[in-house]
Order: structure tokens, then sequence, then C-alpha cells
């Protein structure tokens, strides 16, 4: 298997290539936006090259398709060897198939692994999913008071009480309701902690600003000056 690319305009379009025995090229673009090309056993490279160049435009057209219909990360299976993410970082699933004693049941993190000790296998899904809400309770949840008690002060805000809750929500990171009860969605919490605080100092903002104006930028700006950076990076890390 040879990983090559090619230069078509100002694009890199990268590929595999594997040689088969068939007599004629086949090109393929994978939903997770591989370039998969299959080669006779005797074809030359240059003459390889040259037909993707020709079918680029094509190319290029199957990938833009597959990145505005699918997220790039694959539909989770909770299988042995998955990558799942945990504030940014990637862990590999290990399932371990533990003693009928489903008091056992337990998930740990484990170097890079999410271990999963369970007794029945159906449930790994619901116990990863579990974990995950445990983890944003205890890390997004004081992490977000805490942001929450500099904002009021540094702003003079007379509010009360810290309002607080997680909900899941299939396309916002969070919201800020107009009785000044922030949500986050628990799914944050596979994401750097960097682009979490951006998601909780977003939400908090909109305690002054209900809306995205100027005014609420500079506020956005005033307490966080690289935002825009922390948002960048969340879009591509959970895209
Ligand atoms: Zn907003």
């Amino acid at each position: 298997m040879i990983f090559d690319y090619i230069q078509y305009g100002s694009r890199t379009i990268q590929f595999r290539l594997v040689y088969v025995n068939r007599k004629s090229l086949g090109i393929t673009v994978t939903p997770d936006l591989e370039v998969l090309v299959k080669a006779p056993t005797h074809a030359k490279l240059e003459i390889i090259k040259d037909k993707i160049i020709k079918k680029a435009p094509w190319i290029i057209k199957q990938q833009s398709l597959f990145l505005s219909f699918q997220p790039i990360t694959p539909q989770r299976r909770y299988v042995s060897g998955e990558t799942h993410l945990y504030l940014g970082r990637q862990y590999r699933l290990k399932i371990i198939k533990a003693k009928l004693n489903p008091k056992s049941d337990v998930v740990k993190l484990k170097g890079q692994f999410i271990e999963v000790h369970t007794s029945d296998l159906s449930k790994v899904k619901m116990m990863v999913d579990n974990w995950y809400l445990s983890k944003a309770k205890a890390i997004i949840k004081p992490l977000a008071e805490n942001l929450f008690n500099n904002f009021i002060k540094r702003n003079k805000l007379k509010v009360s009480s810290f309002q607080f809750s997680f909900r899941s929500m299939p396309t916002r990171w969070g919201s800020c309701t107009a009785k000044g009860k922030i949500i986050i969605n628990p799914e944050l919490i596979k994401a750097p902690k960097l682009c979490i605080e951006y998601v909780i100092i977003h939400e908090l903002c909109h305690l002054i600003y209900h809306d995205h104006t100027q005014k609420f930028i500079e506020l956005q700006t005033k307490h966080l000056k690289d935002w825009e950076k922390r948002k960048m990076k969340l879009e591509r890390f959970m895209a």
C-alpha cells in the first residue's frame, strides 16, 4: 500500500494506492474523505497520477458532499479499539468482560484507554454515556461556577445564584435562558478544556447581552482575548 499525493491547482489531494489484479484504474472517495485508488499491478505511478489529476474535480466534489452531510467522526460502535474523545484527547475503548456481577460494572480511564468492565456487553454504550455525563458534572460544572463568580464580580452584576444544568442538544454546545440559566451540552466534555472555557464564557456574556451584536463581541473579547482561536479549534475538533 502506498500513500502519495497529487497537486491540483492550489489543492493537494492525498491518496492511498493499492495494486490489484484488475485491468482499469478505480478511484473512490470514502465517507471519511480518503481517496482510495486501485490500480492494475503493472501500472506506472506517473500514469496513475495523471489519471487522478483528471479526476480531481470529481474527487473534490465527492469530498465536499461528504463533509456537508456527515460528521468526520464515524458512527460509534462501542467496540474494543475504537477511539473516543475525552477533554480533547483520543482514547481507545477497551471492553473487559467481567464475571456475572453487575455491581462490578465500571468505566475507568487507564493510560490511553477508556476501560469498560461489564458483565453485560449490551450495556457498553449506556455505561460510556453515563461515564461522560459524570465527568461533565465533575469537571464542567465547577469550572462554570468559577467562571460565573469571576464574571459577576468583574461586571458588578447583581445575580444572586448560579443556575446551571446539562442538556443534550443536537446542534449547540450551550445556551443561556432569559432568566439567566446556563445550559451546557454534556458532549462538550469531549473537547479540549480551552474550548470548554470558551463555550461557558460565551454563555455568561449572554447574561448581559442576549444577542451577538458588537457589544456582545466586545464583552466576550474582554473576558477571553483569544476566543476566536478557541472557537475555531472547537469547530475543527468536533466536526
Ligand atoms: Zn450565543
